[in-house]
């Protein structure tokens, strides 16, 4: 399935890129990792720390499916609000998610200070979370005050303290602290050139076509070739749906439009990141050489499939809001857009764990807006149960959680 098209900006940020063979020989791993986006890339390096022998596969090339059309916005609030969050599950499971997003975020931050290229560092951000109609500001306040029940790092903004800080004007808003924005393509090349240089076999242009389930493993073949591997994660983004059918999620597209560089954000508070309460939602970020990042605009894919022209006329929609946002800005040129499918499960949590069809494998599917943080999540997890630590709320995150109620989470046992 093609998972989108344009051009992409974030292909222009490296001086260079890592390349990895083609794999030429039968192999045997404890793990094997089938995608090279960022939940791949994350479970190869957090296997490669905790010393777990593993093999990493990608069909083309690394971090060129999702994870490039991926806008970089690393937030603890979710698609799914947290008043949503706990109408839906319960007090304690809407808090625990929520506080395991905060965490994800933080760590990612500090997990891309340890990679070598200055391109894949996150940087942190604040994010302003709009009323987009008078109609939202009573939930919008109560998401607040929810928030900050709970001890989350959020301010409420009236009017008139948004108007003075930026160029538009919104009814009320949340400020939060402590997100973050980053380069997710240069985020999962930094990755897996450090997991690679710990001892992880990556192979690029190596599809797995075929498994076989056996009592101890898998025997995974890929072309000519065969991987037998103990377990085996399936970080391969929205295309898992092919190997499983569960009706969890959905998928939709969305659009992305990128700025020529401009000379000042003066009427853009702190450089956040910005969305509103709307469904679907506008987002825009900055970008480390100074261009504004619009995003949204999601809609359904006709016929199943992506229209691979359509970010055209949606990426000029984005900018006309934007100049709607900023009105005392230049007009200000698209030097790249793209549309890309998007997932999203239809309860607001990613899916992770296991599926009764693939004895000892575990799949990795960070749907939803918030997919890099996701992915945090569930590597870290992933990684845990592979430790053979115990980590009964991955059963929270079950692909298979449609077909019955999802039991709220335990905590983590130490
Ligand atoms: C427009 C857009 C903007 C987004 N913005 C954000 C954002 O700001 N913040 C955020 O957190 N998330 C965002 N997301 C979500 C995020 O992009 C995804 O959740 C994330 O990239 C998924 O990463 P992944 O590794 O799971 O999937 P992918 O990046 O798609 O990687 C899966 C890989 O598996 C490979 N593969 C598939 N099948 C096989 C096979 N049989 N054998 C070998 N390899 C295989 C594919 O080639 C692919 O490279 C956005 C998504 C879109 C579409």
């Amino acid at each position: 399935m093609k998972l989108h098209s344009g051009k992409f900006s974030w292909l222009d940020t490296m001086p260079y890129l890592p390349e990895y063979p083609a794999l030429q020989q039968n192999i045997s791993c404890d793990c094997l990792i089938i995608g090279g986006g960022v939940g791949g890339a994350l479970c190869a390096y957090l296997l490669a720390e905790s010393g777990i022998n593993a093999a990493l596969i990608e069909k083309g090339a690394v971090a060129t499916d999702s994870t490039l059309a991926n806008t970089g916005l690393m937030q603890f609030s979710n698609d799914k609000t947290l008043v949503s969050m706990i109408n839906t599950f319960g007090e304690e499971p809407g808090v625990h998610f929520y506080k395991m997003c905060r965490e994800a975020v933080s760590k990612l931050v500090k997990l891309s200070r340890n990679l070598h290229s200055e391109e894949a560092h996150f940087i942190s951000r604040n994010s302003l979370y709009f009323a987009s109609s008078e109609e939202d500001l009573y939930p919008l306040r109560e998401e607040y005050e929810a928030l900050r029940r709970y001890n989350f790092p959020v301010e409420w903004w009236e009017k008139n303290e948004i108007s003075a800080r930026f160029s538009f004007q919104k009814p009320g808003a949340i400020y939060n602290y402590g997100d973050a924005e980053g380069n997710p393509f240069a985020f999962a090349h930094g990755l897996v050139e450090a997991a690679a240089s710990k001892g992880v076999s990556v192979y690029e242009n190596t599809e797995a076509t075929g498994f076989e389930f056996q009592k101890n493993g898998v025997l995974c073949r890929a072309g000519k070739h065969k991987i037998k591997a103990k377990h085996v994660i399936f970080a391969v983004g929205y295309e898992s749906k092919q190997f499983h059918k569960e009706r969890g999620s959905y998928l939709t597209s969305s659009y992305v439009t990128v700025t020529e560089p401009i000379d000042h954000f003066d009427d853009w508070f702190e450089r956040c990141l910005i969305w509103e309460t709307a469904r679907p939602y506008l987002y825009m970020r900055t970008t480390p050489d100074n261009r504004i990042m619009i995003g949204g605009l999601d809609e359904s894919l006709p016929g199943g499939k992506l229209d691979e022209a359509r970010y055209l006329h949606q990426g000029q929609m984005l900018l006309q809001m934007l100049h709607q946002f900023f009105p005392g800005k230049r007009q200000l040129k698209a030097e790249y857009a793209w549309g890309a499918v998007f997932g999203q499960s239809r309860d607001g949590l990613p899916f992770i764990g296991t599926h009764p069809s693939y004895p000892n494998c575990y799949f990795l599917e960070g749907d939803g807006g918030n997919g890099s943080v996701y992915s945090m999540i569930a590597s870290e997890m992933l990684t845990d149960v592979l430790q053979g630590k115990d980590r009964p709320d991955m059963e929270w995150f079950s692909p298979t959680r449609t077909s019955r109620p999802a039991p709220a989470p335990n905590r983590r046992r130490p």
